[in-house]
């Protein structure tokens, strides 16, 4: 059983790595979006109160949001398997909160160079139906799909500035975050440059190497 949080950039390839290392580690991956839209859908206290708050446009705060992990993290699948937390916690405050409500074994950064996001995420042309292509790709040059003929365009969240914004953003605050687990002795910095396969068996490498070391299996 193995319970990890995984920090990385926007762009660093994180959901991919996620889904892996569950699948490995056979830990349920735990990611914010998908557990507040269960509580929704299980209509548990604290989801009816998660409800309220989206439907009027509202950002779920800390508190309400450390409700739903707690809640979460008490199912039957984690006390079995662990967990893999992916998009919590963002900022220090959430990282200490966290700490006080669960038990962590290591918090993982997947280390992508701030660059080669930018540039992968600027690259990025997506249809209107949400096809993906890189700026080369002969869809993007001719800016029309050859799927579904929508027009290919880059998205207003993927220009340098707006991207840029995002990593700003990211370095402000959950960099302290994982400042705070490194304080800790509970953070792992990984390099995530490569092909997802590659940079998947360096992560496990690591994350075993670094548990075996902490005994604590
Ligand atoms: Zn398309």
């Amino acid at each position: 059983m193995i319970r990890l949080v995984l920090f990385g950039r926007q762009g660093a390839g994180k959901g991919t790595q996620a889904v892996m290392l569950s699948e490995h580690y056979k830990a349920p991956h735990i990611s914010t979006g998908d557990m507040l839209r269960e509580a929704v859908a299980e209509g548990t206290a604290v989801g009816q109160k998660v409800m309220a708050i989206l439907d009027a446009g509202e950002l779920v705060p800390d508190e309400t949001m450390l409700e739903v992990i707690h809640d979460r993290l008490a199912h039957d699948d984690v006390e079995q398997h662990g967990f893999l937390l992916d998009g919590f916690p963002r900022t220090v405050g959430q990282a200490k909160s966290l700490l006080k409500i669960a038990t962590v074994d290591l918090g993982v950064n997947l280390e992508v160079p701030e660059r080669l996001v930018l540039e992968r995420i600027s690259s990025r042309r997506v249809c209107q139906q949400g096809h993906i292509y890189s700026v080369n790709d002969d869809a993007a040059r001719e800016g029309v799909c050859p799927i579904d003929s929508t027009l290919v365009e880059q998205r207003d969240d993927d220009t340098p500035e707006a991207v840029t914004a995002r990593l700003d953003a990211y370095k402000m605050k959950t960099a302290v975050a994982m400042a705070y687990f490194d304080s800790q002795g509970l953070l792992l910095s990984v390099d995530g440059v490569g092909e997802p396969e590659a940079v998947f068996r360096r992560l496990v490498e690591a994350i075993d190497a670094r548990l075996d070391h902490d005994d604590r299996w």
